[in-house]
């Protein structure tokens, strides 16, 4: 196997490939202060899959999430991608994707795959931010790397910075703990700011949406990100069905991976926010003994927001 014959491999499944050696990485990230993993092979493939743009309207009844989870759960999409493709080559592999210790990111950034934008995201020449990633490590050794050329960058712009509702993003840095895409899958009681901004159901788009950098790519919807009619959540399944029965409605999303009472907390955010006052009912008989207080407390404040707008 050589490194031609790998990138080619993959370039019949995914929108963008690079190799690194494993070495060159792990270097670079203890040379950036960060630690990872040891690698388990010498390889390392970086893989691409470009999703489009979509906008669905959220409406009293029916939420939306963030654009990424539209079609199937990406995580799965990518790994069967990659099983695929190295089940043909018969070589030795663990991949990743998103849920594991490795930084995609860098990974990504020294493959030559898009440079990191202000916005925390890898952004591509051809496609922007709009591109899931994944890595695989290869047991081969190889006589080169093969690294895309990157030409794109932020510049002086600063108009994800601006945009942020909850300013997490700086001019040389992020501040997860207040990015709305992170906090709204986390078990616990949310913050009055989050009470305020938080304006879809599952992550945050504001910050891909306002860059320039995604205008004028390239748009791709692979077969597996086709809209499934599950992007749009009934609130009445929300909070009528119990778990398994949600789960089976909207199997095969990625919005469902913290669980429905995290959809749910999100919910009664967007409902206060809103003034969807039809739906107090819901919300009061949703507070039963068994809810964690994480969820009480939200439902609580949102009840009390939905009575003073009444
Ligand atoms: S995802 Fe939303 S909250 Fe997070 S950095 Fe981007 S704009 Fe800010
Ligand atoms: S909005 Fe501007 S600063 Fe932010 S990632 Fe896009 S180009 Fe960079």
């Amino acid at each position: 196997m050589n490194v031609e014959t790998l990138v080619t491999t993959f370039e019949s499944s995914f929108d963008v490939v690079g190799v690194i050696s494993s070495a060159r990485y792990t270097e670079e990230a203890a040379r950036r202060g960060r630690h990872v993993p040891e690698p388990p092979y010498p390889t390392m493939v970086v893989v691409g899959l470009a999703y489009p743009k979509r906008t669905i309207r959220q409406t009293e009844d029916h939420l939306v999430p963030s654009f990424y989870t539209f079609g199937s759960d990406y995580h799965v999409v990518l790994q069967n991608r990659i099983r695929s493709v190295m089940d043909a080559t018969g070589l030795a592999y663990e991949a990743g994707v998103d849920n594991h210790p490795h930084d995609e990111r860098l990974a990504a950034i020294l493959a030559g795959l898009g440079s990191m934008g202000k916005n925390q995201l890898v952004i591509s020449d051809t496609y922007g931010s709009y591109v899931f990633l994944g890595i695989v490590f290869v047991d081969v050794l190889l006589e080169r790397e093969h690294v895309l050329e990157v030409t794109g960058d932020c510049g002086d712009c600063t108009r994800c910075i601006d945009a942020c509702p909850t300013s997490a993003l700086f001019e040389d840095g992020f501040m997860i703990d207040r990015c709305l895409s992170a906090t709204n899958q986390l078990k616990r009681p949310v913050t009055d700011l989050e009470m305020d901004v938080n304006h879809v159901l599952f992550g945050c788009d504001i910050c891909q949406m306002v860059c320039p950098r995604n205008i004028g790519i390239v748009k791709k919807t692979h077969p597996e990100f086709e809209l499934s009619g599950k992007e749009q959540i009934a609130v009445d399944d929300l909070f009528t069905l119990s778990n398994s029965a949600f789960k089976a409605r909207y199997a095969g999303m990625s919005y469902l991976w913290k669980g429905k009472t995290v959809l749910m907390r999100n919910a009664v955010m967007l409902i206060a926010r809103h003034g969807y006052v039809n739906h107090v009912p819901r919300i009061e008989a949703s507070m039963t003994d068994d809810r964690p207080a994480w969820y009480l407390d939200t439902a609580r404040r949102a009840l009390e927001k939905l009575k003073r707008s009444a």
